[in-house]
């Protein structure tokens, strides 16, 4: 059997215009631009991750914005909300900054005895913050965010399921364990200190998903290197159909829709985002993986202007 899942390695939504993609996450999300390159299945648009200093396997949060796309629902089959980790004490500080920035912030609530603040990104992408005491102290972004607020990475995804059966029995496979029951939400935990948290909300009476700005795409669980294909295994054993294994430049990874819908990601912690970049460098030019970078010319040129800071 291959190592337990640790938690999760990065989640990708869809957004429009990438230029307040890039403000909301590094700006008011204070998330640093760890890579900025292309859609490797459509090179006319951009692929930004955000993350932490180096972008580590668990902090990263990617998009592919479509100038002009439009929304998508949220719904059934897909990670309805995305969840990042904060410590307890910071979230005053985070209540206070989505006010005076005029984010689309709800009031915090609680969640199994976690305060939570849902809020939306500006495609009305459903994100969360969690708070918790145990936040691990991680590697903070340098950003407009101090180090002791700062975002940890993330804290889970929730998935909205007509029916969560095959996803929990998968997820027990994977190395998770059910911590957690209420309402229809159930609550399974890995063992790793980012992003350990997949939430089943089951409801079979909701609308189903559809793609567009503003929904998530997939969720990337880690994995080594050494276990890559034995995941492949697994889930073929649990009658999925998961790609070969692509070769990401960052990581490697295997692709499955599973029976829920949604579409989940096996990709390595290795090499990671400073394998074409120094770290104090990340994000400040497009990068290409070598197979796209004698076409550079043309695809620079046919992305949108995207002004970083410097
Ligand atoms: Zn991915």
């Amino acid at each position: 059997m291959p190592t337990d899942v640790p938690g999760i390695h990065h989640v990708t939504a869809i957004a429009s215009d990438p230029g307040p993609n890039l403000e909301f996450f590094t700006e008011t999300l204070g998330l640093r631009l760890v890579k900025r390159s292309v859609n490797q299945d459509d090179v006319s648009v951009y692929h930004l991750f955000y993350g932490d200093r180096s972008g580590s396997p668990g902090t990263s949060m990617t998009l592919f914005p479509y100038t002009g796309a439009r929304r998508g629902r949220v719904g059934t089959g897909q990670v309805s909300t995305v969840s990042f980790l904060i410590p307890e004490e910071s979230l005053d500080y985070w209540v206070d900054r989505f006010d005076e920035r005029g984010v689309d912030a709800d009031e915090p609530r609680e969640r199994f005895g976690d305060a939570v603040v849902p809020f939306r990104d500006p495609d009305g992408l459903p994100l969360e913050l969690v708070a918790r005491e145990d936040a691990a102290s991680g590697d903070p972004p340098k950003g407009s965010v101090p180090d002791e607020h700062a975002i940890r990475g993330f804290f889970g995804v929730t998935l909205s399921l007509a029916s969560a059966g095959p996803t929990a029995t998968l997820l027990k496979a994977m190395g998770y364990r059910e911590t957690e029951s209420e309402r229809g939400r159930s609550r399974y935990e890995s063992s790793g200190d980012l992003g350990y948290v997949v939430d089943l909300l089951e409801d079979p009476q909701a609308p189903r998903g559809r793609p567009g700005a503003g929904t998530v795409h997939h969720v990337a669980f880690r994995v080594t290197e050494d276990d890559q294909s034995e995941w492949r295994d697994v889930l073929m054993e649990h009658g999925l159909r998961p790609t070969e294994i692509i070769d990401r430049k960052w990581f490697e990874s295997v692709y499955a829709r599973t029976e829920g819908g949604v579409l989940f990601e096996f990709a390595t912690e290795s090499p990671g985002y400073t394998v074409d970049e120094d770290i104090d460098a990340l994000g400040e030019r497009l990068v290409l993986p070598e197979w796209l970078e004698d076409r550079r010319d043309e695809i620079e040129a046919g992305l949108p202007d995207l002004q970083t800071q410097g």
